[in-house]
């Protein structure tokens, strides 16, 4: 179905619809945070209207549109789906030689999107739609902004040990579970945008009570996310770890990081390529994903 393109009004700086969405902007440190507001329009879908459209989310200074959709109910929780890297940062190599990290997360953030739209119980935004490149806290900021009910950035893991293979899913901690963790969080928070992370500083605004609210949600986000992987495709050993991501912390609401496999692995490398090797992946996160925001909704 090709996608409805509904421009909201912006009045007061901000207007998310209830039907999907092309969100316009993601500026740091904006001064209108409070003011991000869903706006009742005529663009709004009613319940069996057919759907898949789109509005404009004014947050402030632009960096770019990033694609929302919805299939189902309008007022459907938001969950932003973030392609790690992308433009002028390539991510991790392939073995082959001819893969690069940017397509492969972009691949998998697509057809998750398409899954979870297909099954119609929540929204999705994703940060980036194309090959372009954007800041962590630019990433996080979207998740912020659209009070997101979940974030999940997308990777594909990297390591010299050609034969280290499998999935793992990343949760914020203040301590790593374990030195590769602490690494692999060192490699991803490095951002030639920031010039705090060279001292380690990944401070955010949360106060800490909603820090430890966000990281409890989130951890249970990811086991829920290894339970529903489990048998269905390779996880590493204790699948489940910790690391103060700075994308994950600045997101303020539940996230995790997902790293696919190993792109240095060539069996990995070669599973990842596959469309229908994804699709088991992704079958798996929608699923836990949908299972996360329900049980957080009822409580
Ligand atoms: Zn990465």
């Amino acid at each position: 179905m090709a996608p409805r393109s509904l421009k909201a009004r912006a009045s007061a700086g901000a207007a998310i619809s209830i039907a999907g969405v092309v969100l316009a902007a993601a500026a740091l440190g904006a001064s209108n945070r409070s003011s991000l507001e869903e706006k009742a329009s005529d663009d709004r879908a009613l319940i069996g209207e057919a759907r898949r459209s789109t509005v404009t989310v004014e947050l402030g200074s632009a960096v770019g549109d990033v694609k929302v959709t919805e299939a189902g109910t309008p007022g459907r929780p938001i969950v932003v789906l973030d392609p790690g890297h992308g433009g002028r940062d390539p991510g991790a190599k392939g073995v082959s030689g001819s893969t690069n990290e940017k397509d492969l997360t972009l691949a998998f953030a697509r057809e998750l999107r398409d899954e979870l739209a297909s099954r119609g119980r929540v929204r999705v935004a994703m940060t980036r739609d194309d090959d372009r490149y954007l800041t962590l806290d630019q990433r996080a900021e979207i998740a912020r902004r659209l009070g997101a009910s979940a974030y999940l950035s997308l990777h594909i893991d990297s390591a010299p040990n050609p034969i280290a293979r499998g999935a793992t899913v990343y949760s914020l901690s203040d301590v790593a579970s374990d030195s590769e963790a602490a690494r692999l969080a060192d490699k991803e928070n490095r951002d030639e945008g920031l010039s705090s992370v060279a001292d380690g500083s990944v401070r955010g605004m949360l106060s800490d009570l909603a820090l430890r609210e966000q990281m409890n949600a989130s951890a249970s986000l990811a086991e829920r996310l290894v339970r529903k992987s489990a048998g269905r495709y390779e996880l590493r050993p204790e699948p489940h770890r910790f690391a103060d991501f700075r994308v994950l912390r600045h997101a303020e609401v539940p996230a995790v990081l997902f790293e696919a496999g190993y792109i240095s692995n060539s069996d990995d490398e070669a599973l990842l390529l596959q469309p229908e090797k994804r699709a088991q992946i992704v079958l798996a996160l929608a699923q836990a994903i949908e299972a996360d925001v329900a049980s957080r909704m009822i409580r």
